[in-house]
């Protein structure tokens, strides 16, 4: 600043007045010039900025749009993320210092989970569960204890004769992370959270109703997760004693038609349902049927086809997801239908 009014001094001096505008107007233009392209720069920057924000929020799952408009929970100790792994099911649980995953995706999903929690911050996870041996639910886990260190992996009783389920236990093995088998009534601490296995518990034909269901208490707040658990799964869960009310039901089987009877809905009584599911899936889900049920009760519906990645927050009273609930009930074979 200094150097450029001695220089205008010294102008001022040794030219005529013509000369001195003449050149004065240039120095302005060159000035205004200059301007400009600070100006170009530093949007440059910030909208750089911008993008690269909205980048990582949207990898780490964060739904941008209502991220503005849905305030966060203050004091909200306890997260869950249900993360969008398009057919599949990987649920991150966070309280207080602790982390947890239920389920991690199919293979194809490994490194989106291995993003998403390094993108948190997560380096320790308490537990992993495995809810049952296929390969939309546990694909990705081989990936997740290998990386993170992992303390307990929860599994069903029952295995699998196959490389995805090999690769898990190889993890396990190599991590030397406690392997514990589900058993119904037991209750684990988690933060200031606790749960409790609730299935499975009998013998199936169909790996999905061997899904470990586990109910989540948190203050007075309560979330239900029961992998694919199909009927004859519900009926054993209904017949169990246990007080399975929950806020939150995560829709069993990715909301296909051979889960959430109308009684096991009834004894649930959600406020709020998460469907997992890949946009317009082979499989239909989630199937009409369901979605009329959830639809007629005036249950609140998030959808990971549809939305994405859905994050919720609890304070241990109130609940308060950070998606609004979708309007769209659409059922998976007409999405698809549609899409064809
Ligand atoms: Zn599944």
């Amino acid at each position: 600043m200094y150097l450029v009014l001695q220089h205008r001094r010294e102008c001022k001096n040794r030219m005529d007045k013509q000369s001195y505008k003449a050149k004065s107007k240039k120095r302005y233009r060159s000035k205004k010039q200059k301007f400009l392209l600070l100006f170009l720069v530093l949007a440059g920057i910030l909208a750089l900025g911008i993008w690269s924000q909205n980048k990582k929020a949207g990898e780490s799952g964060q739904n941008l749009n209502s991220s503005e408009t849905i305030k966060p929970l203050e004091n909200a100790g306890l997260e869950i993320h249900y993360i969008d792994v398009g057919q599949g099911d990987a649920t991150l649980l966070l309280c207080g210092e602790e982390a947890m995953l239920i389920d991690g995706g199919g293979n194809e999903m490994e490194g989106r989970i291995r993003r998403y929690l390094k993108n948190l911050g997560i380096k320790e996870l308490a537990y992993v569960v495995g809810t049952h041996p296929d390969a939309d639910h546990i694909g990705g886990l081989d990936e997740v204890i290998s990386v993170f260190d992992c303390n307990r992996v929860i599994l069903p009783e029952i295995k699998r004769d196959n490389v995805t389920y090999r690769d898990v236990t190889d993890a396990i093995r190599y991590r030397r992370a406690e392997e514990l088998t589900a058993k119904v009534g037991e209750v684990y601490p988690f933060g200031e959270a606790s749960f409790t296995i609730v299935a499975p518990e009998g013998s199936y034909e169909e790996f999905n109703n061997h899904s470990v269901g586990l109910l989540f208490t948190y203050g007075e707040t309560r979330f239900l997760f029961v992998g694919d658990a199909e009927g004859p799964a519900e009926e054993q869960m209904l017949g169990s004693g246990i007080d399975l009310h929950a806020d939150v039901l995560k829709i069993g089987h990715h909301g296909s038609s051979d889960s959430t009877s109308q009684a096991f809905l009834d004894a649930v009584k959600p406020t709020h349902a998460v469907i997992s599911c890949g946009r317009a899936n082979e499989h239909g889900h989630p199937h009409t049927r369901v979605l009329n049920l959830l639809k007629k009760r005036d249950i609140s519906v998030y959808r990971t086809d549809l939305q994405g990645t859905v994050v919720l927050q609890s304070d241990g009273r109130v609940i308060r997801f950070l998606t609004e609930p979708t309007l769209d009930f659409t059922s998976g074979w007409d999405l698809q239908a549609g899409e064809n």
